[in-house]
């Protein structure tokens, strides 16, 4: 079979044996040659340019100097000293540290060995010219290079002279991720370049194309041979770009086309409830707005409107920053599948969102005499029961709710419209059981909140199959929040700032970083943050009231109760409030320890302030020592309020894996050189195509999809669902 010299043990390639093998098999994961070709450069060197010493600088990256040895010093112990002196018989093994000095026109530099000092000892012979390649570093006040390699001047082109030369005309050579013990184990830079070499010749025949002609063509893509070799050994710059995009393409594709094909297999296999016409509810609603809807809010609820009298399910993600007015939107959502004879549910994460979506739908309901109710862990036995009984007869409309929803006894009459708050949170198999809930045949239409605004490239990803919906416009009248960021010598000040905002009868968040509940620390960090603050803000007349996780939801229902009815001052909280609390009043949010929190959670914390008529502020406190991220961080929390700018600006610092609601549910497949951080464009391109492509062949049947139908069978495109409910 044509894929014999892919699967071929690396240990039998060229260069690599058992020890080696190992090595690369614990380090790198790699097995196979086929494995090995798929290691791709992170980055390249320009081997035809040389650095003159007096130029080089610490902080450059791999250099190349061209220069030629002027002496030789050896250091070891006293024995060892004595031999070189005596310049005879020097015993290498007892040499600790080789220093060798070169000079160009422009200065003298050292090079340094503490390994392999024999044999370079006898190739470096002063008077002799060599080209030397490393990185530049500092010690003593100068500038050195640990461990060169070292090529003789006569190769030329310089290429790493030991690569053949038959497929190395550029000038570029490629560098891979090493490890301390790859290079211990003498698989270095130069090793990896020719291991790749003689990869490439003995496989590359072997290779299949991954793409059909017609889409190489139709998209302006290099061949995969082309695209292996120039990746590994760029001819010129054009060539490593034009490889690098169709690697990057091609991975996108199968992985946006893995995604959009279980979307459209669904959309046309499964059948959805068809709610034809908005109804009485809606309509009554919508009369009695207090408010115009934004442009946004009309938006989305014509999206979902026509998903949902399309006859096919709804899977549609609704994304907006907090205070967009989601809630308006579901509220609306909800009235059309009553309008239509259907119930609904709104499923939220924690017990105190799930009360004030309760207590928040009420206002919009009352003109349409819709029942509603709310069914939590802490309902009563005799609550709970009638609950029940209201959803099984069909007499309450919308039930608002918890993790309780979902329980074997709760039935519905016929659940039309499931609404999904926060959606990581709620796993496949708990959503599946609400699925089995509908008794109507049909699955219910399913509408995701987030207010977690993620990158649409990471959103196309994570919910390829879901359809996105973004507002992204903030209800008018809406205060900017100024953000200040504040060190522990401005504690004074800011204490006086809230005295000032507490005496205009405003309200003040003082969060506390708790990133685990039981970390000791974290609490001695409230504690004395409560006794820090109860001395600066002594009763009377000043009032206090406390939230952290370690409560009982009574607990923390009392107090956050108290704050947002106005009767504390001052709300002292772990980040329990993130997803909590909506109290107008409130205009300021100082956050402690400001570095120690995410991007996204910093986002969150500050919405809770700039929801009311008054001008609001967030201070962000931070010890005096930032690291280079936290300090950035906190520079893009001054500088906007824009979440999605904020998301993007994460996932370009953390990698997309890492972001905040992501971690949990993961990235579906791994990509190896496609970046969802900065491949947007690629993205888009490769999703239309793949859009295209099902578009006109949604089962991938015909001939010219076969190549396609055969690699999305392959294990790393068989995606984990996060979206579909079945
Ligand atoms: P989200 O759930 O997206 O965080 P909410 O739905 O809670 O936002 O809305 C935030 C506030 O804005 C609420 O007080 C809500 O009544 C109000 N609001 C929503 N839509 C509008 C609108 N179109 N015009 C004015 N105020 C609005
Ligand atoms: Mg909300």
């Amino acid at each position: 079979m044509a894929h014999d010299g892919l699967n071929m043990d690396i240990q039998f390639l060229h260069g690599v044996g058992p020890k080696r093998a190992e090595l690369l098999g614990k380090e790198l994961g790699i097995s196979t040659v086929g494995e090995l070709l798929r290691l791709y450069p992170f980055r390249y060197i320009d081997k035809s340019s040389f650095v003159r010493i007096a130029d080089a600088r610490p902080d450059m990256a791999y250099i190349q100097i061209k220069a030629r040895v002027l002496r030789t010093d050896l250091y070891g112990n006293s024995a060892a000293r004595e031999a070189i002196n005596a310049d005879s018989n020097i015993k290498f093994n007892t040499i600790r540290r080789m220093s060798v000095w070169v000079e160009d026109s422009s200065g003298e530099m050292e090079m340094v060995f503490f390994k392999g000092i024999k044999w370079m000892y006898e190739r470096l012979k002063p008077g002799s010219e060599f080209i030397f390649f490393g990185k530049p570093a500092a010690f003593n006040g100068r500038i050195n290079i640990v461990h060169p390699e070292v090529d003789p001047v006569s190769a030329a082109p310089v290429t790493g002279s030991i690569i053949a030369s038959n497929t190395t005309t550029g000038s570029m050579t490629g560098v891979y991720t090493s490890t301390e013990r790859l290079k211990n184990g003498g698989i270095t830079g130069k090793v990896m370049n020719r291991l790749m070499e003689s990869a490439l010749t003995k496989c590359l025949g072997d290779v299949e194309e991954s793409l059909p002609e017609y889409i190489l063509r139709q998209y302006g893509l290099v061949p995969i041979h082309f695209a292996l070799r120039n990746i590994h050994f760029p001819k010129d710059l054009n060539a490593l770009e034009k490889s690098k995009y169709r690697l990057k393409f091609e991975e996108l594709f199968y992985l946006q086309l893995s995604l959009l094909k279980q979307k459209y297999i669904r959309s046309r296999e499964e059948k959805g409830i068809q709610m034809s016409k908005v109804g009485e509810a809606f309509n009554k609603c919508y009369e009695a707005l207090p408010f115009p809807l934004t442009g946004a809010q009309k938006r989305v609820i014509t999206e979902i409107r026509d998903d949902m009298k399309s006859g096919h399910q709804m899977n549609r993600l609704l994304q907006g920053d907090v205070g967009s007015g989601k809630t308006m939107v579901a509220v609306l959502t909800a009235l059309i599948a009553i309008g239509n004879g259907f119930q609904t549910c709104i499923m939220a994460p924690t017990e105190v969102l799930a009360q004030q979506h309760y207590k928040n739908i009420q206002k919009f309901l009352a003109p349409t005499g819709v029942k509603s109710a709310i069914l939590t862990g802490s309902s009563k036995t005799a609550e709970r029961r009638e609950v029940h009984a209201g959803l099984e007869d069909g007499s309450i409309g919308i039930i608002v709710g918890t993790h309780a929803l979902i329980e074997d006894n709760v039935i519905f009459r016929n659940l039309g419209l499931a609404i999904i708050d926060e959606q990581h949170r709620f796993g496949v198999e708990q959503r599946s059981k609400l699925w089995r809930k509908s008794s109507c045949g049909a699955a219910p239409h399913v509408l995701v909140m987030t207010a977690t605004p993620i990158p649409r490239t990471l959103a196309m990803t994570l919910y390829g199959d879901l359809d996105v919906s973004v507002i992204d416009e903030l209800p008018p009248g809406r205060k900017p929040v100024q953000t200040i960021h504040a060190t522990e010598g401005k504690r004074t000040a800011m204490y006086n700032f809230m005295r000032d905002q507490i005496a205009l009868g405003r309200q003040v968040f003082v969060v506390y970083p708790l990133i685990f509940e039981t970390e000791k620390l974290d609490y001695q960090s409230l504690e004395e943050g409560i006794e820090q603050i109860v001395k600066a803000f002594p009763f009377p007349p000043y009032k206090m009231a406390v939230v952290h996780g370690k409560m009982t939801n009574d607990e923390k229902k009392f107090n956050m109760d108290a704050f947002a009815a106005g009767r504390a001052h001052i709300l002292v909280a772990t980040s329990v409030i993130e997803v909590g609390v909506d109290v107008p009043n409130a205009s300021v949010m100082v956050i402690e320890s400001a570095e120690r929190f995410g991007l996204s959670q910093l986002h969150q914390l500050r919405g809770r302030v700039g929801r009311g008529s008054e001008k609001s502020f967030c201070v962000l406190m931070t010890g005096h020592k930032l690291s280079k991220e936290s300090k950035h961080r906190i520079e893009l929390m001054c500088a906007t309020e824009n979440g999605f700018e904020l998301a993007e600006e994460d996932m370009k610092m953390r990698g997309p894996g890492d972001l905040e609601g992501t971690q949990q549910s993961g990235l579906p497949i791994s990509l190896n050189i496609a970046s969802l951080a900065k491949d947007g464009l690629i993205l888009n391109a490769a999703r239309a195509a793949a859009e295209a492509v099902l578009e006109d062949d949604p089962s991938l049947t015909s001939d010219k999809n076969q190549m396609l139908r055969r690699e999305l069978r392959k294990e790393k495109y068989q995606i984990r669902d996060y979206s579909k409910i079945s």
